[in-house]
């Protein structure tokens, strides 16, 4: 059986029998790769009556995977844990080795919170020496705070920056706040309008609230208190009603206080107008105050327990310590916990993407067979993964390039699977055809052989996984057979794919696969720019090297996912996780904003970025550079 299909893939590849194939250039957005639908009668008698048996594998494998136990695959619950043993179960009989801890896992755990969902805060109580705060009027408990019981004296630490400008700082070199909860302003010295006084808009570097954090539990804070510089001009007005996780997570109680709040907590030693006025001048560094302060929080992290499942193929010869990495996200939106407009009802997610998760199946048992009968000297390893956490903002794939399984820079290229289960008019999109040079010559050589219409895309990035491999310079394709009106939806059901399309996807994948394992390493570029993977000889005149974010939630600003090393954003200190506001006065509403103005710049040209970091807005200016 085995062979028999494996025959039947080397020697009637049914998409290389008349080559009729076409290459053209790509929609401007996957999203809008729509290709013409051809319905017919008998649609399913027609399907299995032709279908080969890498076709029946396929929609064995969707059938499974988009089966009603499986509850939609959401991150962390039953469903996604039997889709797990489905998936390891089959690399297991494939023969390949668990590629996490020594090679003793098939998975690799993680957390991830969900669209920057704050913590449930269960109990907040605050109190002054014997008197009660009311949580909402004059106290509430920041996202980024633990669960704690404590009671402790208070002491004012001003703006509890480290290291500020022009040798500014709030902390002598001996200060220990072990056992003290910290009264902290928040954002940077002011002047007397309450403007910053080291940055040009808002607020500089020195504002992040991580930092700030971090400063004080470092010395032994066992609480905080933050509260708003009274004068401060630019700053937000009145309670925190946002709690973000964007402040990062501690350990300890941490809560907003109103001004009102704050004065009660400093007694009558100052108020905290008074306060603020010496830490603008830089004039006091801690000062401990005779009260105490009670501070009571429980809150429960809303985080979700997730796992990418990766196994792997042993490379031989000089070629083994490289690797091809196929990556497709198994996880789908379950009863609808993200990206979504029917909450509550089960979404199977057959073509999103059991579809990519069955292909990568079966390319794990055809090259496990390849590689036990195949006489090659020298071969790349292969890893096989499946990402969870995609649809929640590619979750998965960047905890797994934050924490490889290889050297990063060993990966010859990473290609991924996402819906390709609904292939029609043979007409494919294939994405990241400008991330290497050879992809230029290689992928219409490939094409060519099939009969498939393939649509070209140069970006390395878009709304999937291989965006954080492209992130980390390495060569991506993204294989796609574009939207469907099921997307999304409790439509998206096995019975609405198209195996035998499926199995042509895979057995394209197969054949770009064996190059890859086996040609000489392909050559990273990030030339993406353009139409089409032809549009090289028209190099754009700068490069930014920020990896923008396609599925974050949020309202304006461009979400960063990842910084390329040596580029205008790295030189500048952009980092993951920074979301971009506005070029010069320009705000910027998206990616594509951005491009344009990039479109319209020279090397050279100094950009000042508003960027939100860690919950404050801070002023980089990025001197972009050519390409
Ligand atoms: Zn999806």
């Amino acid at each position: 059986m085995l062979r028999l299909i494996l025959s039947t893939l080397l020697f009637s590849f049914p998409a290389l029998a008349q080559p009729t194939a076409s290459v053209i250039d790509g929609p401007l957005s996957a999203r809008s790769f729509r290709p013409e639908s051809t319905p017919q009668d008998g649609v399913i008698k027609s399907y299995f009556e032709s279908a080969s048996p890498l076709a029946i594998e396929f929609f064995e494998h969707i059938s499974l995977l988009s089966n009603s136990w499986l509850g939609g695959r959401q991150p962390g619950t039953q469903g996604s844990k039997l889709a797990g043993e489905y998936i390891t179960w089959n690399l297991e009989r494939s023969g390949l080795t668990p590629a996490f801890d020594t090679q003793s896992s098939w998975y690799q755990p993680f957390l991830f919170d969900v669209d920057g969902t704050p913590p449930i805060v269960k109990k907040a109580f605050v109190a002054i020496e014997d008197m009660a705060l009311v949580d909402g009027r004059d106290f509430v408990v920041l996202g980024n705070s633990g669960t704690g019981d404590i009671s402790a004296p208070i002491t004012f630490v001003g703006y509890a920056i480290e290291d500020g400008e022009n040798g500014y700082s709030s902390f002598d070199e001996n200060t220990d706040l072990t056992g003290q909860v910290a009264l902290m302003l928040r954002y940077e010295p002011l002047d007397a309008v309450g403007v910053s006084q080291w940055a040009s808009r808002r607020f500089g570097t020195h504002s992040n609230i991580k930092d700030k954090m971090k400063a004080v539990i470092d010395r032994g804070a066992v609480g905080v208190i933050l509260v708003n510089p009274p004068n401060c001009r630019d700053g937000r007005r009145g309670l925190e009603k946002n709690r973000s996780s964007r402040f990062g997570k501690t350990n300890i109680p941490i809560v907003h206080f109103t001004e009102d709040a704050a004065n009660i907590a400093l007694g009558s030693q100052a108020t905290i107008a008074e306060l603020q006025i010496l830490a603008d001048a830089g004039e006091i560094s801690t000062k401990t105050l005779n009260q105490q302060a009670s501070l009571l929080t429980e809150v429960e992290s809303t985080d979700l327990q997730a796992q990418n499942i990766a196994g792997f193929l042993q490379g031989r010869g000089e070629l083994a310590d490289e690797w091809l990495v196929i990556g497709s996200h198994y996880d789908h939106v379950g009863y609808g916990y993200t990206g979504t407009s029917s909450p509550g009802i089960l979404h199977r997610g057959a073509d999103d993407n059991a579809s990519g998760t069955s292909a990568n199946l079966i390319l794990a048992r055809l090259f496990s067979d390849y590689y036990s009968i195949t006489e090659e000297e020298s071969l790349r390893s292969v890893l096989f993964i499946f990402f969870d956490g995609e649809e929640a903002g590619l979750r998965g794939s960047a905890h797994f390039v934050k924490e490889p399984t290889m050297e990063l820079d060993s990966v010859n290229a990473m290609i991924n699977l996402d819906m390709v289960g609904s292939l029609r008019n043979s007409t494919i999109s294939i994405s990241g055809t400008g991330t290497a040079i050879e992809f230029e010559v290689f992928i219409p050589e490939i094409i060519e052989q099939t009969t498939l219409t393939a649509s070209l895309t140069p970006s390395g990035t878009g709304a999937s996984d291989h965006t954080n491999f492209y992130a980390k310079d390495i060569p991506v394709l993204f294989f796609f057979t574009g939207m469907t009106p099921e997307y999304h939806t409790p439509a998206d059901q096995a019975y609405t794919t198209n195996p035998s399309g499926g199995a042509i996807v895979t057995e394209l994948t197969y054949a770009f696969a064996m190059r890859l394992l086996k040609d000489e390493k392909l050559t990273f570029s990030t030339n993406t720019r353009g139409g089409a993977g032809r549009s090289s000889s028209m190099p754009s005149p700068v490069r930014l090297g920020v990896h923008p974010s396609y599925s974050a939630m949020i309202e304006t600003g461009i979400l960063l996912t990842g910084v390329s090393e040596d580029t205008s954003a790295s030189d500048a200190g952009l980092q993951a996780e920074d979301v971009l506001l506005a070029w010069n006065d320009i705000e910027l509403t998206g990616g594509r904003k951005l491009m344009e103005l990039l479109r319209e710049s020279s090397p050279g040209d100094v950009v000042e970025f508003t960027v939100q970091r860690g919950g404050e807005n801070i002023i980089v200016d990025v001197t972009l550079r050519a390409p």
